[in-house]
C-alpha cells in the first residue's frame, strides 16, 4: 500500500477524500500549494484579526460533511445550530418550528411576522408542487420560471425565495437552475426539521474540518505537504509522476482535488484529457464578497444572521453571537460581480444603519475579501464532469463535479468521499 494515493489540494474535497482513504487503511499524501489548509474555506489572519476568506453557512442536510466532522472528532459545539430562520429587520420574521416536516414549516408560517395569509399559503404551495413532481423539473427551467409557475407573490420572491436561491446557489434566481434549487429544498424544507437547520461555524473554517482532518491523517500514516504545488501530472506506464513532488516516484492513483480552473490546467498538461479540461475550464464562475466590520463591544445584531435588502449586502452575520469577538460583523454579497472595494465598508455600514434603523459606531477595522471564483454559476442544464477521467487511476474531486448540490462544502465532501470509495473498491479488487 505504500505511496498508494496522491491527492492534489487540501480543500474540503481533498481532505474528505484523504480522510475516507485513511479510514479504509489506504496511505495517502496530500499536496497543497498554500501554507493554509481549507482552500476556498480557510482562515485569514490580518492586522491581529482572525476571520475567514468568506462567511460560510452550513445546513443540517450536509450529511457527508457532518459525518466527517464526527469521524475526525469535531465537537458539535463548533457549529451554532439554529432552526431555519429568516430575520429581515422590520420586514419579516420566520422561524421553522422544531417539529417534523411539513408541520415545522406550517407552524413557522402561522407564527411568522410580516406575511399576509395569501403569502403564508403560497410558500407550501411551491413545496407541494415540487413534491407532486418528485422534485424533478425540466433541465432548462430557472428558479424564476419555477416561482412564476407556482404563482409566488412578489413579497415571498423578494424576501424569501430569491435571497435563499442566491445564498444556496450563488446565482441570481433568473439565471439559477430550478432543479438544483429543488434538490436543496427537498433535502431541507422538504425533509426533517434538523435537515433545514442553519449551522454557523463557531471556529474558523480551517479549524472546523481541515485541521482535525490533518490530525486524523497523521495518526493513520497520511501526510500533508503544504507549500507544495504540483505543476503537472505526467502519465507513465506505472502510474503518474507529479512535477513538484519531492519524492519523485510514480503514483498509481492520483486525485485532482483543486478548484475547477486549476484542475483544467492540470488535466490539459497530461496531454490525454483535453476535452475534459476544456469542459471544466468553460464552467462559468461567480464571485462572493465578504466585508468584515469590527464595530466594537456592545454592538449586537438582532439575530446571529439577518437578511438585508436594497444592497449591497444580502446577509449579515454577527460573529460575536457565533464564538467570535463582540461587534464583529460579516456582511455577504453573493454573486457579487464588480464592486468598488474602497467604498464597500462605508456602504455596508450605511445599509446596516438604515435597515436596523439605528446609528452604529465607526468601524475600528474593515476588511473586504473578494473571491472572484468562489463557485461555479449554477445555471440550468449545466453539465458537470464526473469523478472518473479517461486515464485509469486519475480522478477528480471538488465542488464542481456531478452532484445534486450546488458548489458547496457538502458537494466538495461528497465528491471526495465518493472518489475515495471508488479507489478503495478498486484496491480491494486487485
Ligand atoms: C466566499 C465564499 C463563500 C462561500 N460560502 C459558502 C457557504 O456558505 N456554504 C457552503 O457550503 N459553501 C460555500 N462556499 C463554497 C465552498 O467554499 C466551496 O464549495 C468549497 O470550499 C470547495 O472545496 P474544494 O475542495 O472543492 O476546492 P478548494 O477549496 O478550491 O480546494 C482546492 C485546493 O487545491 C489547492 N491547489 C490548487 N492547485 C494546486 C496545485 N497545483 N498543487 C497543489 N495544490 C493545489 C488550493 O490551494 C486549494 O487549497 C463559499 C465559497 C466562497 C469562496
Amino acid at each position: 500500500m505504500k505511496h498508494e494515493v496522491a491527492v492534489i489540494g487540501a480543500g474540503y474535497a481533498g481532505l474528505a477524500c484523504a480522510v475516507e482513504l485513511a479510514r479504509h487503511g489506504i496511505e495517502t499524501t496530500v499536496f497543497e500549494r498554500s501554507a493554509t489548509l481549507g482552500g476556498r474555506a480557510r482562515v485569514v489572519r490580518k492586522d491581529g484579526w482572525t476571520v475567514d476568506n468568506g462567511q460560510h453557512l452550513l445546513l443540517g442536510a450536509y450529511s457527508e460533511l457532518t459525518r466527517l466532522l464526527r469521524l475526525t472528532g469535531v465537537s458539535p459545539r463548533r457549529l451554532e445550530h439554529l432552526p431555519l430562520t429568516l430575520h429581515i429587520p422590520g420586514r419579516l420574521r420566520f422561524r421553522a418550528a422544531v417539529l417534523p416536516a411539513p408541520i415545522s414549516l406550517a407552524v413557522g408560517l402561522a407564527r411568522a411576522r410580516g406575511l399576509d395569509w395569501r403569502e403564508r399559503f403560497a410558500m407550501p404551495t411551491l413545496l407541494r408542487h415540487l413534491r407532486r413532481g418528485h422534485f424533478r423539473l425540466p433541465a432548462e427551467m430557472t428558479v424564476t420560471d419555477l416561482l412564476n409557475a407556482c404563482r409566488q407573490p412578489a413579497k415571498l420572491r423578494n424576501l424569501v425565495w430569491e435571497p435563499l436561491c442566491l445564498a444556496a446557489l450563488n446565482t441570481p434566481a433568473h439565471e439559477a437552475s430550478a432543479q438544483v434549487f429543488a434538490n436543496v429544498l427537498r433535502d431541507t424544507l422538504g425533509a426533517c426539521a434538523s435537515a433545514s437547520e442553519l449551522l454557523i461555524p463557531r471556529v474558523d473554517l480551517s479549524e472546523l474540518f481541515p485541521v482535525p482532518a490533518a490530525q486524523y491523517l497523521a495518526t493513520r500514516d497520511g501526510r500533508i505537504l503544504t507549500g507544495n504545488a504540483i505543476a503537472a501530472i505526467v502519465p507513465e506506464e506505472s502510474g503518474f509522476r507529479l512535477a513538484g513532488d519531492p519524492g519523485g516516484h510514480p503514483w498509481p492513483q492520483v486525485v485532482i482535488a483543486t478548484a475547477p480552473h486549476h484542475a483544467a490546467s492540470l488535466l490539459a498538461a497530461t496531454g490525454a484529457c483535453e476535452d475534459l479540461a476544456a469542459r471544466i475550464a468553460a464552467l462559468p464562475a461567480e464571485a462572493i464578497t465578504t466585508v468584515y466590520l469590527a464595530l466594537g463591544a456592545g454592538v449586537r445584531l438582532p439575530a446571529p444572521m439577518i437578511g438585508l435588502v436594497n444592497g449591497p449586502a444580502q446577509w449579515a452575520f454577527d460573529r460575536g453571537q457565533c464564538g467570535g469577538p463582540e461587534g464583529l460583523i460579516a456582511a455577504v454579497i453573493s454573486a457579487s460581480g464588480a464592486q468598488d472595494r474602497e467604498v464597500l465598508g462605508s456602504a455596508i455600514l450605511g445599509q446596516l444603519e438604515r435597515e436596523l434603523d439605528r446609528r452604529l459606531p465607526e468601524a475600528q477595522w474593515t476588511q473586504v475579501i473578494v473571491e472572484k471564483r468562489a463557485t461555479f454559476a449554477c445555471r440550468p442544464g449545466l453539465v458537470r464532469p464526473g469523478i472518473v477521467t479517461s486515464l485509469p487511476g486519475l480522478w477528480l474531486a471538488g465542488d464542481y463535479v456531478e452532484s445534486d448540490y450546488p458548489a458547496t462544502l457538502e458537494a466538495a465532501a461528497r465528491a471526495g468521499v465518493e472518489c475515495a470509495r471508488r479507489i478503495a473498491a478498486a484496491s480491494a479488487a486487485r
